[in-house]
């Protein structure tokens, strides 16, 4: 059974409200034909975005990222990573090979980014993460002179020239500085190391997190070859044949491909799908008409589309006897992590009660109940388009092999993803579903995008190495 409809129990709900609240819910319930036809649509898009002319114009960016192996395990050595994501900004010192044959954290720190930087000019927010760099270096002596090769994970679209020259297509999430769109960030790194005049670094190798999370898990399993984020944004990256990527030279092998998923929709492919609502939280972001899909599934929107829905079921006084509350028509505060609370099995009506409490409303138990089917609506519909886009690409993989059955393994990293109850559930049995001929495992990635950045790095240095033997 594919629909999640492991109906959440309703207790002495009124048959008439419960009526109208499906109503309203509706048109986020997606049949398993509408999710075939977003796997078509994808399957249509991710070509468009391959070829060398169509690609401009392309929803779906299909990045070309210059990894062509994953890790075969022999790789060893000691790299500084930096990973800047979606909320906060992460130094680590990563050892691989020496010990026990694994990719290990050594060391690591978080920054926070402060909004006022995530929105500032580019020139702060290069200076914030050399900072960041040095305080880290500060502490750790044995490393201050060494000038490691440094994984930097990047995890916004950029178009990649080359493993170290990647130049940022447009800001995504909660990011919007001035002055970096259209230039390459690793330059602007290198300046702001620079401009700092206290240590050095060696080679750069810049990765997208999903990169990062795929080669993170292909240490350990050679047949990784999909990583997947749901967290604050939402993308995947996998390898393609090198004769089917037209933007760069060559036929042979492989090369890692940063789909970009996250603009699906752009030109407008998912309006059938999207509702009043989702373009309401469209108008409301940061960046109007870009990442549509992103903006159905991951955590930065989540939280906000559940608001809205809260908003217009309590304006039909269907919940909370009618009765707002100045917190629920605030943007922002109904946070994503709330509804993997309110879904947990147990304790998850007694979380609804305490968090509906605290945005100041005043909710009954019949509410309570209410709240947890919206949020088990959204989480589901989020769930399973990612499944459905899965599903793309494993069968895009299964095809490229010429195989009957494809076995492979997806890296997954992110909040979404990795805090609410059951989204990993209702992934896999809709990807089972709509992808019937791919047998895929998820696997978790502990620190995957920074610990992955480093791995790009090493893998790179292990080719250098037999190309030279
Ligand atoms: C970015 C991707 C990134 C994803 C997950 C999206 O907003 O465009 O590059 O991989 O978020 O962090
Ligand atoms: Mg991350």
């Amino acid at each position: 059974e594919m629909n999640g409809d492991v109906q959440v129990h309703l207790e002495g709900v009124p048959a008439e409200v419960l009526r109208q609240v499906e109503v309203c819910l509706q048109p986020f319930k997606l049949s398993e034909n509408q999710l075939k036809e977003v796997t078509s649509w994808l399957k249509r898009d991710m070509n468009h975005g391959l070829r060398k002319h169509r690609h401009k114009n392309a929803a779906v960016k299909m990045l070309p990222t210059f990894v062509r192996a994953t890790p075969d395990g022999t790789e060893r050595g000691d790299f500084l990573a930096l990973d800047l994501g979606g909320t906060n900004l992460r130094v680590l010192h990563v050892s691989v090979g020496q010990e026990l044959q694994r990719v290990v954290t050594m060391d690591s720190q978080i920054c926070e980014i402060p909004q006022n930087i995530m929105l500032g000019t580019g020139e702060q927010l290069f200076d914030h993460l050399a900072q960041c760099l040095s305080t880290f270096l500060d502490t750790k002596p044995s490393l201050k002179g060494k000038t490691l090769p440094l994984g930097f994970t990047f995890s916004f679209p950029c178009e990649q020239k080359e493993i170290d020259k990647s130049i940022l297509i447009r800001w995504t999430k909660g990011f919007n500085c001035s002055g970096v769109e259209g230039h390459d960030v690793v330059q602007l790194l290198r300046d702001a190391v620079l401009r700092r005049g206290e240590y050095d670094i060696g080679s750069i190798a810049m990765v997208n997190d999903t990169v990062g999370t795929m080669m993170s898990c292909g240490y350990g399993d050679q047949s990784c070859e999909i990583g997947m984020i749901i967290g604050t944004g939402t993308n995947a990256c996998y390898m393609e044949e090198m004769k089917n990527v037209k933007r760069v030279e060559g036929e042979d092998g492989r090369m890692c491909i940063n789909t970009e998923w996250g603009g699906f929709g752009d030109d407008g492919a998912l309006s059938s799908i999207q509702t009043e609502t989702d373009r309401q939280v469209d108008r409301k972001s940061l960046n109007p008409g870009v990442h549509i899909f992103e903006k159905m599934i991951s955590g930065m929107y989540l939280g906000e589309v559940v608001r809205l829905v809260l908003v217009k079921l309590t304006q039909q006084k269907l919940l909370f006897d009618g009765q707002l509350s100045p917190d629920l028509l605030s943007q922002g505060k109904f946070e994503t992590r709330f509804i993997s609370e309110i879904e947990q099995e147990d304790v998850g009506l007694d979380k609804a009660q305490v968090i509906l409490t605290e945005l100041g409303l005043k909710a009954s138990p019949v509410d309570c109940q209410l709240v947890r089917l919206v949020c088990d609506t959204l989480s589901t519909r989020s769930a399973q388009l990612c499944a459905a886009a899965l599903a793309t690409i494993a069968k895009r993989i299964r095809k490229n092999r010429g195989l009957d059955h494809l076995k492979t393994t997806v890296g997954v990293d992110g909040t979404v993803y990795k805090k609410h109850p059951n989204f990993s559930k209702m992934l896999q049995d809709t990807v089972k579903v709509l992808a019937p001929k791919c047998d895929i495992k998820l696997l978790i990635s502990e620190d995957g995008s920074g610990k992955g950045a480093a791995m790009v790095t090493a893998v790179a240095q292990r080719l250098a190495r037999q190309s030279r033997l």
